[in-house]
């Protein structure tokens, strides 16, 4: 069941690299699922620079604005000077601050686990990601270097780059808030503060600080989620000797990124490691992977975490059904083990011999939405 006769507008940014021919296998299934999109499809990245001169035209966010929903491949940012992370750029123009990734174990992966269930809350806008950097030998080097000096707080090294590192209570507030909303709304048991307080104590402990403050205002109206914290380090340790102690994690910005790699390693690997970045006016969903160039054109690519990245789409459209089918379907495919793309067979059997193409892979998919 869908909604009703409804069509949804969606802005589509296929993206660089693997992102065209993944983009092709996720409309497919999508449309196999019954749900009406009328995407509206916007180029940035590589495409973008060679159509227009730009990365990121203007159009794109405005496209994303208007549609408030969007669903983008993976862009390669070009290496060299000028040239600051697309993703980066999007997340911020959006104010999209809340970034959320879930590793989910699929039957059959060959993954090294079976039943992970791990949602992982990352802070989008502020930490080392805030993209405040001053480069080596510039004024700002030297007039912070000076600042600190003068202030007793230590020595920057004259030929040191620095990158900064802001944590706010607003920013903490708000991405502790949606980790227990979403805890909340969906019957989770405990929710993980990720830190590394005892070193930075006026960043990750001001981050520690306002998260137990947030839990403490939730023990009244949700008493069955459980709230603990770990050191960032130890919390890597844990997630590989017992990922199934995990249930919602809440990371400042950077760990977060680090984390959700290695979350996705547990369920096997990044082909099935889906994301979505949340704003208070818009919603833009992504795969945790990048563009993989050396796999572009190939039909090689596992689609299924941008398929699951439509999914999330869908269940923030309101979509629940088609949601659950697609998942559904996806988990047969795999469970199975017959159309599988290389990243899978690799992990599965040890060998790619025998894997299925993208296009083979999405068709099998939309088989079982047929059935
Ligand atoms: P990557 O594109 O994620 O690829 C790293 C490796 O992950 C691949 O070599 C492949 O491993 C595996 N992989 C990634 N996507 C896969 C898929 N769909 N199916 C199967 N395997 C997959 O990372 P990268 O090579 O470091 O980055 C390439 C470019 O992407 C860079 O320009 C980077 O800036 C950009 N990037 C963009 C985003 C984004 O748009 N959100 C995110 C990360 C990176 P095997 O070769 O072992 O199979």
């Amino acid at each position: 069941m869908t909604t009703a006769n409804k069509t949804h507008k969606v802005t589509l940014i296929p993206g660089d690299g693997i992102g065209p021919e993944i983009t092709e296998a996720m409309k497919s299934v999508i449309e196999a699922s019954g749900v009406s999109i009328d995407w509206e499809v916007q180029q940035a990245g590589e495409a973008a620079l060679e159509a227009t001169g730009e990365l990121l035209p203007e159009s794109v966010l405005e496209s994303i604005r208007r549609n408030k929903v969007a669903l983008k491949g993976p862009l390669t940012t070009p290496i060299g000077h000028g040239f600051r992370s697309l993703n980066v750029t999007l997340r911020k123009e959006l104010d999209l601050y809340t970034n959320i990734r879930p590793a989910q174990s699929f039957h059959g992966t060959g993954a090294r686990y079976d039943g992970v269930d791990i949602v992982l809350f990352r802070e989008n806008t502020e930490d080392l990601y805030a993209g405040i950097e001053f480069e080596k030998g510039s004024e700002g080097v030297r007039r912070i270097a000076e600042i600190v000096e003068e202030m007793g707080a230590g020595t920057i090294r004259e030929d040191a780059g620095l990158s900064l590192k802001p944590i706010s209570v607003f920013g903490t507030r708000r991405i502790m808030k949606a980790a227990m909303d979403y805890a909340v709304a969906n019957g989770r048991k405990k929710v993980t503060i990720i830190h590394k307080a005892n070193i930075m104590k006026h960043t990750d402990g001001l981050y520690l600080k306002v998260c137990r403050e947030v839990a403490a205002e939730y023990a009244e109206i949700a008493p069955e989620i459980e709230v603990d914290d770990l050191i960032v380090d130890f919390a890597c340790t844990r997630l590989v000797t017992n990922p199934e102690r995990f249930d919602v994690l809440v990371c400042p910005n950077l760990f977060g990124d680090i984390v959700s790699d290695l979350c996705a390693g547990l369920v096997g690997g990044l082909g099935l490691a889906p994301g979505a970045n949340i704003g208070d006016d818009c919603a833009l969903f992504e795969p945790v992977h990048g563009s993989a160039p050396s796999y572009a054109g190939q039909n090689l690519s596992n689609p299924t975490a941008l398929i699951l990245s439509a999914v999330m789409m869908l269940r923030h459209l309101g979509e629940q059904c088609a949601a659950e089918r697609v998942h559904k379907a996806i988990a047969e495919v795999i469970e199975e083990g017959k159309v599988i793309t290389y990243d899978l067979m690799r992990m599965r059997e040890g060998t790619t011999d025998g894997s299925s193409g993208t296009k083979e892979y999405a068709a099998a998919i939309v088989a079982k939405l047929q059935n």
